[in-house]
């Protein structure tokens, strides 16, 4: 089976920050999840390049658009490798590639009747590129997001009969429950519809930066619709020489961010069917991850102190390592909901669950075996009550993951990770050790944690792979196939030793 999964295409101009990082991450995980599973996975990020926003950020600046994207896109194609990020391909918008099959698209819509030409007036926020409704503007005239002053856009325009779409689209959404997940937002989705939807402007013609329409060349596509078909013209050309639409295409998922819900549920899929296209098979939609802009209490870990009061993701990469960020995000605010996030948090969870729970579970399990078998895990049969609840773990992963439940399925680990902590106190190797005719049932337990902890390892590499494959390196087993994740005698021997794998970082010293 073929999945593909996507990010949002981040817009060229910002920074990066968490919020970026937050969804690349969870996309990530889903595609190492599934790489895991045998599918044949292709996933994809990539930067937003046109529109007018760009344009009058070139000008201020003094450089053409194109000079500015170039400046500002390594910002987030950098950022995949640093996150430990596995994505196949980063597409930029302003591939020439994207841009002729955007034409081709585009022009399909047109010639199937979709597309007429008309004026527009309507309050406009260049900041959001984006059109306002009269509720949204309100009687200020104000952008709700930004809360600067919208302009009043008048121009010829072509425009995208989104309106013919209105049935098509909520009978998508009673066929497919689960086309927008969570269902709070598959609601919001279907309130947007319900409520009447209005044609869209599909081009532009004040300004030149952006995809041209090929049936009139005064025009340019509104950027929304351009950056959309990322999705779809990726596939075209991110392998030299090798067409993998019919490959990959629908998506599985798209993983979006709450603020483009209404451009991913709405005029994406009615922009595939005025396309002939098929449609995307679930669109997720995160929430955000809430800072406090100060204030935290007087709890905070010393270790956060010197990390200051907001959560910056890149301090903390190179403080504690890419795993420690992915694992954070994806632990504490349950994937799909918003919620706060902390230095004091993190660092909590740091403490607590990483170094503590998973480091040190690997760190004593291995200390053992080079302690009382000289570093050859015997070839016992593992304890077959705590095999059968430790392999159990990769079906219910597996379950999880299917409906990007991403903090489920950690949660679902974690509960392995500390019934093996148990199993350790209950066994109490160190006193069947003092035992030499207790030596059966001493084997029997160091097979069965390093048997477990194997298990756990491979199931946990979507979200912490450079530890994990730390770990299956001192384990001399490095196969991440799920299919070979059972706790079994003798799947182990020679192991070596392993320096600690969340060691406490070193952090200048607070002032
Ligand atoms: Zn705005």
């Amino acid at each position: 089976m073929s999945f593909y999964v996507t990010t949002p295409i981040y817009y060229v101009n910002a920074a990066p920050h968490l919020g970026h990082a937050y969804s690349m991450i969870a996309a990530d995980v889903l595609a190492r999840h599934m790489r895991q599973r045998g599918e044949d996975v292709f996933f994809l990020t990539g930067t937003d390049e046109h529109g007018e926003p760009v344009a009058l950020a070139a000008e201020r600046e003094g450089l053409t658009p194109r000079e500015l994207v170039d400046r500002n896109a390594p910002r987030f194609k950098d950022l995949a490798p640093k996150l430990n990020i596995s994505n196949d391909f980063f597409i930029r918008t302003s591939d020439p590639e994207h841009m002729a099959k955007v034409q081709e698209v585009l022009a399909r819509v047109h010639e199937n009747g979709h597309v007429y030409e008309g004026v527009y007036e309507g309050w406009y926020c260049p900041r959001c590129a984006d059109f306002k409704t009269e509720a949204e503007a309100g009687e200020d005239h104000l952008c709700p997001i930004h809360r600067t002053a919208l302009v009043r856009e008048k121009e010829d325009n072509y425009f995208f009969r989104l309106s013919a779409f209105q049935d098509d689209l909520l009978e998508l959404l009673d066929e497919q429950p689960d086309f927008v997940m969570p269902k709070h937002r598959y609601n919001e989705a279907r309130t947007f519809i319900e409520s009447g939807l209005q044609d869209v402007s599909l081009t532009r013609s004040t300004f030149t930066w952006g995809v041209p329409v090929p049936w009139d060349p005064d025009h340019v596509f509104y950027v929304w619709f351009d950056a959309l078909l990322n999705y779809y013209t990726a596939l075209s050309y991110a392998k030299p020489g090798e067409d993998l639409t019919d490959r990959f295409w629908p998506p599985q998922f798209h993983v979006i961010g709450k603020d483009i819900l209404k451009f991913h549920t709405v005029f994406w899929p009615a922009m595939l069917m005025a396309a002939g296209l098929p449609l995307p098979r679930h669109v997720f939609v995160h929430g955000f991850l809430l800072m406090r802009d100060s204030g935290e209490d007087a709890e905070l870990l010393k270790m956060s102190k010197s990390m200051g009061n907001v959560l910056d993701p890149f301090q903390i990469v190179e403080d504690f390592g890419a795993d420690a960020l992915r694992y954070y995000c994806m632990r504490d605010v349950s994937f799909g909901q918003d919620g706060e996030v902390s230095t004091a948090r993190f660092a909590v969870l740091y403490e607590s669950e990483l170094a503590n729970d998973f480091g040190n579970l690997a760190s004593r399990t291995i200390a053992m075996v080079h302690r009382y078998r000289g570093g050859t895990v015997p070839p016992a049969e593992p304890d077959p009550d705590l095999a059968a609840e430790i392999d159990a773990v990769v079906a219910d992963v597996s379950e999880l993951l299917d409906r990007a439940d991403l903090t489920g399925a950690l949660d679902a680990i974690w509960q392995r990770v500390r019934r093996l902590n148990r199993y350790v106190e209950e066994q109490a190797p160190w006193v069947l050790a003092r035992d030499d005719a207790r030596a059966a049932d001493l084997d029997r337990v160091l097979a069965s944690l390093i048997g477990g902890l194997r298990v756990v390892a491979v199931v946990l590499h979507p979200w912490i792979p450079a530890t994990v494959e730390r770990l299956l390196g001192a384990l001399d087993a490095p196969e991440l196939a799920l299919e070979g994740a059972r706790t079994q005698a003798g799947r182990l021997g020679r192991i070596a030793k392993l320096e600690p794998l969340f060691p406490k970082p070193q952090l200048d010293p607070v002032a």
